[in-house]
């Protein structure tokens, strides 16, 4: 082929691939193979009516980049690839177009996976996974009902948060500033009965495991905040004339003389009755304070209630302001002052000896307290998994017995909630009508579903067995291939579905699901990537017509030219702005890719100079991948690029270390090449090159020149030379002269091939 024509190239490729299955992920034993796994995951798409967007595969490239290069390196590489497809946008477009979810999510399905497919991803197909596949999600309620049995899962009566749109009940992290998450909608409280998950009993650990793995600072500090783990003490205040008394949860218990009034959260139940007049009195000094119901203190957090403290405490202080109350200030300097016996001790010291005080009276007691709450698992929608469970007048809930799973979605023509907020499925008559599994009489089936979050807590154990019919998965299979090696996804997933899905996979751990060995944490490490912003940078929308189609691109330039502008555009964690101009650049660097071919010869004839910037290049390339700086990796590939147009023929030898190294970029431009000109095998499995540390080492370096320690010059000088001859160079800079000029050098600090400081 003379010209680079990507799209013959791609099209080419991407059938061979598929049908010698290429990038199969083998499993043990039968295997046989002594090659160690390496299991990489990238979070599973929802298949929107929309198809791909350009952000989806600055994800899925990185993490290709990744898995090509460790297949070169060796490894038996897992990178599967599956749909996440129930959920809400799909339900109402059914309600809109009275298409059914399945057929909708079907034909979404093939449009995601013809356009990742023309990307020139590795994936394993035959792993796909479907949430929304029976064979799927039988083993999603099948873990329900194990919570179920262990008394994980229970049901309650809850106030949950009312979406007044989407008529659905939401998750605490669904509701932003008192507004729904997906449609911008008011939110009200209404209480309902809903199944709950017991996460709080893995808090604790969910909090300690942390250390064990490998995730971003920012990531932890997330989880941590989400569980937020704090030590303190619930401390009693009487009310006046009055048998009642508040509760109040406090990390800072040495400021209590300084409370000068309580404030209780609208859901508190004293909240009703408190008035003007209602005063506490204050367990330390027995000072009468006033009582406030403000909604800046959380029903759901400690005791509802709070001792204000505004000498000490912003949003006290805040409200202090506001209602003309006094402002004490009882810590100074770390010592406490103005109280009572406690005065002149550290606070810290202090903070012990007031609860301990308190306790010898009974009121006050050491806790420890959690922000993180159980889970609402209850959906009042059609599209979810059905929640495994059968309420018998006679008997209660029950779980459906194990045989009788999956419990399917009944066909229904109405996928429209009740007016009420009862699911859908509340009108499927003959579905709900069960046998009760103990007693036998006639039962109900729960009509609530399961959140969307039910099917991505543990799809990547699935990916390791997805055909199974007998279990979850097989533990020898879960031995080999878990814990995942490295995931990838967005920044915004990185709080509660990383929690939820570490939160149940400890729970299958426990219950023996997971083999031991494994460890209980499922991802060795975690990363994140930027988002994608429109030109100019904003966001991309539908209303604001700035979407792009990553298909448009491929059609126009190819999908090598995507992977590799994607790749380059900035640092892989940051967000960046589409640019056409960046998309040509890449354009115009594989074109010289290509046209290099021209020059290759079987002459060994290239310069020292090629040499040491072709084991450069492996240097930076190797390191840049494995740290997902892909796009300094491609700069250096663009330096080697040019070195090799400067010359007049480039050894096979050596081109052939370029096509390897830009191989996970661009597997279809190179793959042509190397059929080209190569006699053997395929580039996508040829083994990934070694540098000569020799060579890479630089032999100039670049030398700084103080004078009393401020910077006056700097200059390039061979590496490794010793304090005199650095001295001698140093001195004999015209800028050095004039600075010295006449002046004794008293010192001289000297730090080899980074400084020299003269003293003078
Ligand atoms: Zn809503
Ligand atoms: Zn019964």
């Amino acid at each position: 082929m003379k010209e680079y024509n990507p799209k013959k190239i791609e099209e080419k490729w991407q059938k061979k691939w598929e049908k010698e299955n290429t990038f199969k992920a083998v499993d043990p034993p039968a295997s046989g193979s002594k090659k160690p796994k390496y299991y990489i995951l990238v979070e599973f798409p929802y298949p929107s009516g929309d198809g791909l967007h350009v952000g989806h595969p600055r994800s899925y490239v990185g993490l290709d980049i990744l898995a090509r290069k460790k297949r070169k390196e060796g490894f038996n590489v897992l990178f599967p690839m599956g749909w996440d497809s129930f959920g809400l946008p799909t339900e109402n477009y059914a309600i809109k177009t009275g298409i059914h979810p399945v057929v909708a999510t079907k034909e979404n399905i093939e449009v995601f996976k013809d356009q990742e497919k023309k990307l020139g991803l590795s994936f394993d197909w035959d792993r796909e996974i479907n949430t929304t596949d029976p064979s799927y999600y039988k083993w999603t309620q099948w873990i329900f009902i194990q919570l179920f049995k262990k008394g994980l899962a229970y049901k309650a009566k809850m106030p949950i948060n009312w979406c007044t749109s989407c008529k659905i009940g939401l998750a605490n992290e669904e509701v932003v500033n008192d507004v729904c998450e997906r449609c911008g909608s008011k939110v009200v409280e209404k209480e309902k009965e809903q199944w709950m998950l017991k996460i709080t009993e893995y808090a604790d650990r969910l909090l300690k495991d942390l250390d064990k793995v490998d995730y971003p600072e920012r990531v932890k500090a997330g989880q941590k905040e989400w569980i937020g783990r704090s030590e303190g003490a619930e401390i009693e205040f009487k009310i006046q004339d009055s048998d009642n008394s508040v509760l109040v949860f406090t990390t800072r218990s040495e400021t209590i003389f300084g409370c000068t009034y309580l404030v209780l959260s609208p859901g508190h139940p004293l909240a009703k009755d408190v008035n003007p007049k209602t005063r506490a009195i204050n367990p330390v000094n027995n000072k009468k304070i006033p009582v406030f119901v403000a909604d800046y203190v959380l029903t759901e957090y400690g005791t509802g209630a709070i001792m204000a403290v505004p000498g000490h405490d912003q949003r006290d202080l805040d409200f202090a302001k506001e209602h003309s109350l006094p402002v004490i200030e009882v810590v100074k300097k770390d010592v406490l002052v103005d109280s009572g016996n406690f005065t002149g001790m550290k606070s810290e010291k202090a903070r012990e000896e007031i609860i301990e005080w308190l306790s010898k009276k009974g009121r006050a007691k050491k806790t420890i307290n959690y922000k993180l709450r159980d889970w609402i698992f209850s959906r009042q929608r059609y599209w979810g998994e059905p929640i495994p469970m059968v309420n018998c007048k006679k008997c209660g809930w029950l779980p459906v017995p194990e045989k009788d799973l999956p419990v399917e979605l009944p066909k229904i023509k109405d996928y429209k909630p009740g007016k009420e907020g009862e699911s859908a499925l509340a009108k499927a008559k003959s579905w709900i009508g069960v046998d009760c599994p103990k007693c036998g009489f006639r039962a109900k089936r729960e009509t609530d579903v399961m959140p969307n979050w039910a099917g991505s807590n543990w799809y990547f154990l699935r990916y390791c067995d997805p055909n199974n019919k007998k279990k979850l998965a097989d533990p020898k299979k879960l031995e080999y291939w878990m814990p995942v090696d490295w995931y990838n996804g967005g920044m915004e997933h990185t709080t509660l579905h990383l929690l939820y899905s570490r939160f149940i996979f400890k729970f299958l751990w426990d219950i023996g699901v997971i083999p031991k060995p494994i460890g209980s944490e499922p991802y060795k490490k975690r990363t994140s990537h930027g988002m994608i912003l429109g030109e100019g940078g904003i966001k991309m929308s539908k209303s604001k017509g700035n979407v792009i189609n990553p298909n448009k691109i491929v059609e126009e330039y190819g999908a090598d030219v995507l992977r590799v502008y994607e790749m380059f555009m900035g640092p892989f964690e940051q967000t960046i702005p589409w640019d056409v101009k960046g998309l040509k650049g890449a354009q115009r660097f594989l074109k010289k890719v290509w046209r290099l071919k021209d020059r290759v010869g079987n002459e060994i004839g290239d310069g020292r100079d090629l040499e040491k910037t072709v084991h450069q290049t492996i240097k930076k390339v190797t390191e840049d991948i494995e740290s997902l700086k892909f796009n300094t990796a491609i700069s250096s590939l663009m330096v080697l690029v040019n070195e090799m147009e400067k010359q007049k023929e480039i050894s096979m030898n050596y081109y052939s270390v370029l096509l390897i190294l830009l191989n996970p970029f661009a597997p279809h431009t190179t793959e042509e090449l190397w059929e080209e000109l190569c006699d053997d095998g395929l580039c996508w499995n040829s083994e990934w090159p070694k540098y000569n540390p020799k060579l890479v080492k630089e032999e100039k370096v670049s030398l700084i020149i103080q004078v009393n320690g401020k910077v006056r010059d700097k200059i390039e000088t061979d590496i490794g030379l010793s304090e005199v001859k650095t001295k001698k160079i140093a001195l004999s800079s015209d800028k050095m002269i004039k600075y010295i000029k006449g002046n004794k050098i008293k010192n001289i600090i000297f730090v080899k091939d980074r400084l020299i400081n003269f003293v003078i």
